[in-house]
């Protein structure tokens, strides 16, 4: 090959396309699709990525520069990650350099950084004497930390940091009483060495061994397929991942385990590392460029075979990737909410078939979106249906939030809720109450005149605090709560809808006694205040735990005997598709939380609308007949996974400009359709959900159809036509224009 098609690495979308360069002689056997090479660009010298070799020259022969030569430093990313990133391009739109640095997280050779160990100065008599000492005064991070150097000895001080959650000050204060030692080394080394695995002895039982051979028969026969394991929680779908990891690293392959950041907890992490010790790495959005470089760097040189992580962490450049895991497939955190906005379920499905893997995707509560995959037969399903110890699920039992009202009680806890609440305070058994929202309240409205207070920069309303304060949850406006309404000077100015604070405030009036704790966005702001407040109701440090959907994630709790769900509706009502799946899925794991120890588990569903399927199906822990009604709902409406469905997102600070751009694209697609004779529903353009956010105005385009390859023609189209040489051109050019195919939330 004489030419490389190299994209260049700089962020401008004028740019993103491709430039020629000769292959100097020499350089033949270095230059492959995927390496970063420096390039000629104008006067300077840049750098870049081969995307293809070619003998064909594109331009006048005697035009094409030569190529300077391999960039020196760089992790050449592999040809597949590069033809990965073609492939995200192309499926969710956006530019190719967009596409590149999603799956190429860091592109510069960062500084080599020192690194600091930290290490355990005691004997291990000692050692044993001091955490026994912690643990009765409750020090627990300090425990936590004296845990892990008696097992581990020696241990990155950026992972104890970081992904262990240990706060500098505890480690320093444990320096100063001279129980460890902070280390600075120069050199590379990993981030747990030293840690010893311990000898690995579980043995799976029936339904686990079936699931494991299952797949691993399949692997044998050369058959690298997609799993959707449905399991309930506690059904030791975690051992299965592990087992099958160790199958696959036999191979010599590695693997990559996707769990949500949420739920990407200390003990999750710890139960990876005490099977598979220094083999395994963690990305967590906490890390710096340069860690996640290094994580990376580490991945290619075969010093590690499996990498945990959020979304990103399926980029992992290993050498020879033969597993890809997603835990709790359900979530929708799986999906980018930036451009390009790809999915990690597909995208890994893709990578996987690129390199012969396997996929395994679980669930407790599989998406719609894969089980319907699973009846097509896309997707192999395989269930495990009981829990490991045979402990039952909790009974739930659902009350009717109208009929309280209408006995005169209209506390936020039904009558018995609090008998339920009482009782396990005096048994001295914990409570959790489960709210799916965020913040004191939803709005603030006149009820004289019914004027909302709303944010002057964007369209919804705002929130009120506890500290008196109107906060915008968009864009972070903020004013003191009116006295009077703005509008008819009335003093009948209310909140309705109760949040998180509201709740402990009220709680803590029908239980002065009870130690409760709050979890919710606004307390969880700070780095390791998340782990905390865990660790803190873990230790029963505290009766009651009230919070958002964070709760019901990752934690185990076995002192948890009461849940309580308190406006189980409250999911249903917004105006999206995936509304009742989001419910049901929710409930599901909210019970699950309650019963994880030796003593049983109850949990109460509060709802203003107690027929409804999703509230019904989730008391019952009834998935499929859940299934069976959302997914005949999806078909009668068209809506994914039936048909597929791309949003247009315009936006732009002139109205009236956005209104002519956007009308402009709803013409163009309808001349398509009607070419073309395809069965498309086209709505729009519309108003956003949102229609203005910090003064910028937001329209949608709808697209409905079938095949999701004609939605990439048509999005396909609509790029050719904007960048097209016409009358109107001029007025695409400041406004931004994003696509979502098959959007997870807010359409
Ligand atoms: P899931 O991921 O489905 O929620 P886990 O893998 O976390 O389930 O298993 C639940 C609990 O049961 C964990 O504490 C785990 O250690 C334990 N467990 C799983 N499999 C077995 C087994 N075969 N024998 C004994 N305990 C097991
Ligand atoms: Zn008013
Ligand atoms: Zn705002």
């Amino acid at each position: 090959m004489k030419y490389a098609n190299v994209i260049v690495d700089i962020s401008i979308d004028k740019l993103d396309k491709t430039f020629q360069y000769r292959i100097p002689e020499e350089l033949e056997e270095k230059i492959a699709v995927g390496v970063q090479v420096d390039i000629p660009f104008g006067r300077r010298t840049v750098t870049g990525y081969v995307t293809e070799l070619t003998d064909q020259p594109e331009i006048d022969v005697t035009k094409i520069r030569p190529l300077n030569g391999v960039h020196e430093g760089s992790v050449a990313i592999t040809a597949q990650l590069v033809a990965l990133a073609g492939w995200i391009q192309k499926n969710y739109g956006s530019t190719m350099n967009q596409a590149l640095k999603t799956v190429i997280p860091v592109r510069r050779k960062i500084r080599q950084t020192e690194h600091k160990r930290v290490r355990l100065l005691l004997s291990e008599e000692q050692a044993a004497g001091k955490l026994a000492l912690f643990e009765e005064k409750k020090h627990t991070a300090k425990a936590r930390l004296l845990r892990e150097l008696i097992a581990g000895h020696e241990i990155d001080y950026t992972l104890l940091t970081g992904k262990l959650n240990i706060a500098p000050a505890t480690i320093r204060g444990m320096e100063q009483q001279k129980i460890l030692l902070v280390e600075t080394t120069r050199n590379y080394r990993n981030p747990v060495a030293h840690f010893e695995k311990k000898d690995y002895d579980r043995i799976l039982n029936e339904n686990q061994k079936r699931v494991v051979s299952a797949v691993v028969s399949d692997m044998e026969e050369g058959k690298h397929l997609t799993y959707l394991l449905k399991g309930v929680t506690g059904s030791g779908k975690t051992e299965v991942y592990m087992e099958l990891i160790a199958h696959v690293l036999k191979q010599g392959r590695q693997a990559v385990v996707l769990i949500p950041e949420i739920a990407l907890t200390y003990q999750t992490v710890m139960r990876f590392y005490n099977r598979f010790g220094d083999r395994v790495s963690i990305l967590n959005s906490r890390l710096s460029q340069g860690e996640r470089f290094d994580q990376f760097a580490r991945a290619r040189a075969g010093d590690i075979d499996i990498m945990i992580g959020p979304r990103s962490a399926l980029f992992t450049p290993f050498p020879d990737l033969g597993l890809i895991i997603i835990d709790e497939e359900h979530e929708t955190s799986y999906k980018s909410e930036t451009v390009p906005r790809y999915h990690a379920r597909e995208t890994a499905i893709e990578r996987a078939a690129m390199n012969h893997a396997s996929v395994v995707l679980g669930s407790a509560t599989p998406s719609v979106d894969s089980y319907y995959q699973a009846s097509l037969g896309n997707y192999r399903l395989l269930e495990l249906n009981e829990r490991v110890d045979n402990k039952p699920l909790p009974d739930c039992e659902v009350v009717d939030l109208r009929e309280e009202l209408r006995m005169g009680n209209c506390s936020i806890l039904s009558g018995r809720l609090q008998e339920l609440v009482q009782d396990r305070l005096e048994k001295k058994q914990q409570t959790m109450l489960f709210l799916n929202r965020r913040g004191v309240s939803g709005f603030i409205s006149c009820r004289s005149c019914g004027y909302v207070v709303q944010c002057p920069h964007c369209d919804v309303s705002l929130s009120l605090h506890q500290s008196q304060r109107m906060v915008c949850h968009y864009c972070g406006y903020e004013q003191p709560q009116p006295a009077v309404c703005p509008s008819c000077k009335s003093r009948y100015l209310g909140a309705f809808k109760a949040g998180t604070e509201k709740i402990e405030m009220h709680v803590k009036k029908i239980f002065p006694k009870a130690r409760i704790i709050r979890m919710d966005a606004d307390t969880t702001r700070t780095k390791d205040s998340y782990e905390k407040i865990l660790q803190a109701f873990a230790n029963q440090e505290a009766d009651i735990l009230i919070g958002t959907q964070m709760i019901v994630k990752g934690h185990d709790f076995p002192n948890v005997t009461l849940v309580g769900v308190l406006a189980a509706d409250m999911s249903l009502h917004v105006a999206d598709y995936h509304a009742n799946e989001r419910t049901f899925a929710l409930l599901t794991q909210a019970i699950g939380r309650a019963g994880r120890g030796s003593k049983p588990g109850y949990a109460v569903i509060q709802t203003y609308d107690p027929e409804h399927f999703a509230i019904q199906t989730a008391k019952a822990q009834d998935y499929e007949s859940f299934y069976k009604k959302e997914i005949a709902y999806r078909s009668m409406l068209y809506y994914p996974p039936v048909w597929n469905l791309l949003v247009v997102h315009c936006s732009f600070g002139n109205q009236d400009t956005l209104e002519a751009a956007a009308g402009l694209l709803a013409e163009r697609i309808k001349c398509t359709i009607a070419e073309q004779g395809q069965r498309v529903h086209l709505v729009g353009p519309a108003d956003a959900a949102v229609s203005k956010i910090n003064d910028i105005y937001h329209k949608v385009i709808y697209m409905k159809t079938e095949s999701y390859d004609t939605l990439v023609e048509l999005k396909d189209g609509l790029l050719a036509y904007i960048k097209s040489d016409n009358k109107e051109k001029n007025i695409f050019s400041d406004i931004t224009i994003q696509f979502d195919f098959n959007p997870v939330s807010g359409f």
